[in-house]
């Protein structure tokens, strides 16, 4: 008898099991184009908007993110980045960061208010995220990566508010007047700590980003600035583009100890698809990559942009000789960290993020064209379609909505 139910078990069982590959891929591709997919950080050069950044226009090569594959690939929003290096601590290049902060802000408006609003919107509220999306357009939000612009004004906040940025990471590689950095510039021979986390203005930027609605990144901060972060911030916060310490060892990925402080404040980490932050890279690869960024005077990816057509050309030649060398980690390395993330802290915990035109892009994830790849991975994995809406941007959502609501609170009581 026995034998016989567990034998009618197994026939129920069976079709579930017995899943073709081509009928999973089916089902990915239903619950992709059903799912709000948001990537929380795509960079931009400073020539964004113009014709050698045409969001309509793929160039010839290198930028990673234009209307067209993020139609292909179902890449529904992109928070894109206003990102200054770490440069001098001094009026004048507070000037020039300043400045050059800006010039983001506007060449993102231009875009998404005029050049090609009736393809792409700027979204300040998750409410607009959702609205934008139901309407068809794509969704393009703004993100802050590295105080480094506000300088010591911290009234700046305001304006950056204003202008549309919904994220603020108070670092980047170097350390600041705000915070620690997690990674130390070595040319300027830095210790590991400045501050030993967050400066006193650091602090008070994360108030502040509170008080305003702007969500507070850890990406970038030393392990110390994240904790001190997370302790202090009244809303839930971010990691907007970090992998895990729990799968690689990396000094931007986030520890334990960071992810579950993320948690407590009922914020959001979100996985990066960047090769060295996967898995150990060859150190000769790594060697060989900055050699050829001297050779062809780079700084950031957005610096190949200036690059005349012949030297781009030899660039790319030598890039693909390398990557052929040492593949870079794919999909499923990306989604190893997610399921740790997941594992640890829970799934309203987890999203993912591409830093394409900054140093992101994985086999199977190098342009918005192939995102549909990262969820075909998730479902492989197991993951139900509720999980994956989550990952790819409920939980982001959930967050701002959160934020958005402490910040309401806040005004109401200082009217
Ligand atoms: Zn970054």
């Amino acid at each position: 008898m026995r034998s016989i139910l567990l034998a009618a078990v197994a026939l129920l069982a069976w079709p579930a099991c017995a899943e073709t590959d081509a009928e999973l891929i089916a089902r990915a591709h239903a619950i992709h184009d059903r799912t709000l997919t948001i990537d929380t950080h795509v960079d931009i050069p400073a020539n964004f908007g113009s014709d050698a950044y045409d969001m309509m226009k793929p160039g010839p090569r290198g930028q990673q993110v234009h209307l067209p594959t993020m139609l292909e690939g179902g890449l529904d929003a992109t928070f894109l980045i206003v990102f200054v290096g770490q440069g001098e601590r001094s009026t004048w290049g507070y000037a020039k960061a300043l400045s050059d902060a800006f010039v983001k802000f506007a060449a993102i408006h231009k875009v998404a208010d005029a050049t090609y609003h009736d393809k792409m919107e700027l979204a300040y509220t998750a409410a607009d995220v959702r609205r934008i999306y139901k309407s068809g357009k794509k969704v393009a939000l703004i993100g802050v990566e590295n105080g480094y612009p506000i300088g010591k004004d911290i009234r700046l906040l305001d304006q950056f508010y204003d202008y549309g940025a919904r994220y603020f990471g108070e670092v980047h590689n170097g350390h600041n007047d705000l915070a620690d950095s997690a990674q130390p510039d070595k040319r300027r021979n830095e210790a590991a700590e400045e501050h030993g986390g967050l400066s006193p203005l650091g602090k008070d930027v994360v108030r502040r980003l509170n008080e305003l609605g702007i969500m507070v990144d850890v990406s970038h901060s030393s392990d110390k600035s994240t904790l001190e972060m997370a302790r202090l911030s009244a809303a839930p916060i971010i990691a907007s583009h970090s992998g895990v310490k729990g799968v690689f060892a990396h000094p931007r990925n986030l520890t334990d100890e960071g992810l579950l402080a993320i948690k407590k404040t009922g914020g959001v980490a979100q996985m990066i698809a960047f090769d060295d932050y996967l898995r150990a890279v060859a150190p000769e690869k790594t060697a060989e990559i900055s050699a050829l960024y001297k050779e062809y005077g780079l700084t950031q990816p957005g610096d190949l942009a200036k690059l005349p057509a012949d030297a781009l050309a030899a660039y790319d030649r030598k890039m693909s000789e390398l990557e052929l060398k040492w593949p870079r980690a794919g999909v499923r390395e990306l989604i190893d960290h997610v399921d740790y993330a997941v594992k640890k802290a829970g799934i309203d915990t987890v999203g993912i993020a591409s830093d394409f035109n900054g140093g992101g892009g994985i086999a199977g994830w190098n342009s918005a064209a192939e995102t549909f790849n990262v969820t075909l991975e998730m479902v492989k994995r197991g993951y139900t379609e509720e999980q994956i809406a989550k990952i790819w941007g409920g939980n982001l959502l959930r967050v701002m909505e959160r934020v958005e609501e402490h910040a309401a609170r806040e005004k109401k009581k200082h009217k």
